[in-house]
């Protein structure tokens, strides 16, 4: 057991770090207060192979191991979560989705452009009354001739306000529940589909959601991804991937909070010395550096065993609830010892803990991930 990064982990670690600050920070302050997402820094974060480095070279990525892409998103979500996962969220989950279930002409043609940047591409799931529970899935999908007709709705999406391509679900059949539920392709510029922004956020506004809309939208037979009633299945590989980004990511978010509160308690002083040495922020500090310590341990071995193909569904879920868990609690800690200057956007610290509330939703709420851990050790479900 090496808990030691390689050489070539370190070398992408700095690398990603150098371009977090170049590149995110920055412009990181102006565009959360006006809840602004620039998508050209796609392009240029896959310049320096950061965009997909989980991806197939074949395909456009960098086909490095999980535990080095775990490495590099913590890095770039140390300098903003939300940023980063509207960044990188197309080659993450619709990409890794369509890699598993698409046919060669349909990876051909979305993966390179999504990885190289060219392309946004969206993962739409969530609807308004199906979040948790994708078995409640209403947009429907109906056979005419060579056609597939989808009407419906998905909500909370990634970049839906400006994907050029869309991967969703829908259904084929409400009888048959998650069986019936098939995946689709769509390009923006198909009759029947529009998207509106998802503005007044309280947590990500420096990323970019937005609501999508399919009336009477026809799309040909090749644009199916994968075989009826394996939706959910061929899913599950890319919300598996989603899932070791945040926890990484939430790993970045926390550790910054740290650096932070560090930094800050060595440099306040009240009661005739810093803060830093009075024996409560001590306590506070401690706590905070083992969490993220733990946090960051149960990621990188979520990340190695999924690397190796081991069978990883409890591990992946301690590492994604413990670590937005851990974000969540460590931000709102250092808000707290930043006192009334944490709640401005002068530190990090306020910008973290916004990231933090919607990290412990998106990739599975803390109660899915508690739910599948109960299930994984009892062999008994508590839910479908
Ligand atoms: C910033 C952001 C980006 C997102 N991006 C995407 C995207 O790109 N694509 C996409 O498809 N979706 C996306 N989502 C949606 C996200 O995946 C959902 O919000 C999430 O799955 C939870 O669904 P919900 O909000 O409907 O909550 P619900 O499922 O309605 O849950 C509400 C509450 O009830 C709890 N709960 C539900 N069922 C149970 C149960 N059986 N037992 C105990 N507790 C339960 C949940 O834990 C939660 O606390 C995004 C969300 C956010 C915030």
């Amino acid at each position: 057991m090496d808990f030691e990064l390689t050489d070539e982990q370190k070398m992408s670690r700095d690398m990603a770090r150098k371009f977090a600050e170049q590149e995110i920070l920055p412009t990181l302050k102006d565009n959360e207060r006006q809840e602004k997402f620039d998508p050209g820094i796609m392009k240029k974060m896959a310049s320096k192979g950061l965009l997909a480095p989980h991806m197939p070279e074949e395909y456009g990525g960098m086909g490095l191991d999980y535990v080095t892409s775990a490495v590099i998103w913590e890095q770039l979500c140390g300098a903003s979560l939300s940023v980063t996962q509207a960044t990188v969220s197309g080659p993450i989950q619709p990409a890794t989705n369509l890699l598993d279930a698409g046919t060669e002409e349909q990876k051909n043609k979305y993966l390179p452009p999504v990885c190289k940047g060219e392309l946004i591409m969206s993962g739409a799931v969530v609807e308004p009354n199906a979040g948790s529970d994708s078995s409640m899935i209403e947009t429907s999908a109906r056979r005419k001739g060579n056609n597939w007709i989808i009407n419906g709705s998905k909500i909370f999406i990634t970049n839906g306000e400006i994907a050029d391509v869309v991967l969703f679900m829908a259904q084929t059949d409400k009888s048959k529940g998650i069986k019936g539920l098939a995946s689709f392709i769509v390009e923006r510029d198909t009759p029947g589909f529009s998207s509106t922004p998802q503005k007044g956020k309280i947590s990500w506004r420096g990323g970019s959601e937005g609501t999508l809309n399919f009336t009477d939208m026809e799309l040909p037979l090749e644009n199916q991804v994968g075989e009826i009633g394996n939706a959910l299945k061929d899913a599950l590989r890319g919300i598996d991937t989603a899932r070791l980004f945040l926890a990484a990511g939430c790993v970045g978010v926390a550790q910054s909070c740290l650096d932070s509160c560090i930094k800050y308690a060595k440099e306040r002083v009240q009661f005739g010395k810093p803060i830093g040495g009075h024996q409560l922020i001590q306590e506070i500090i401690a706590d905070m550096a083992t969490k993220v310590e733990a946090a960051r341990l149960l990621t990188y071995r979520a990340a190695e065993l999924k690397s190796r193909g081991v069978r990883h569904i409890k591990e992946m879920s301690y590492a994604k609830y413990f670590a937005s868990e851990t974000a969540l609690w460590v931000a709102s800690q250092a808000v707290k010892i930043h006192g009334s200057y944490g709640t401005f956007d002068e530190y990090p610290v306020g910008h973290h803990y916004q990231d933090a509330i919607a990290a412990t939703i998106l990739g599975g709420t803390a109660q899915m991930h508690q739910l599948t851990i109960g299930q994984q050790l009892l062999e008994m479900a508590a839910f479908k």
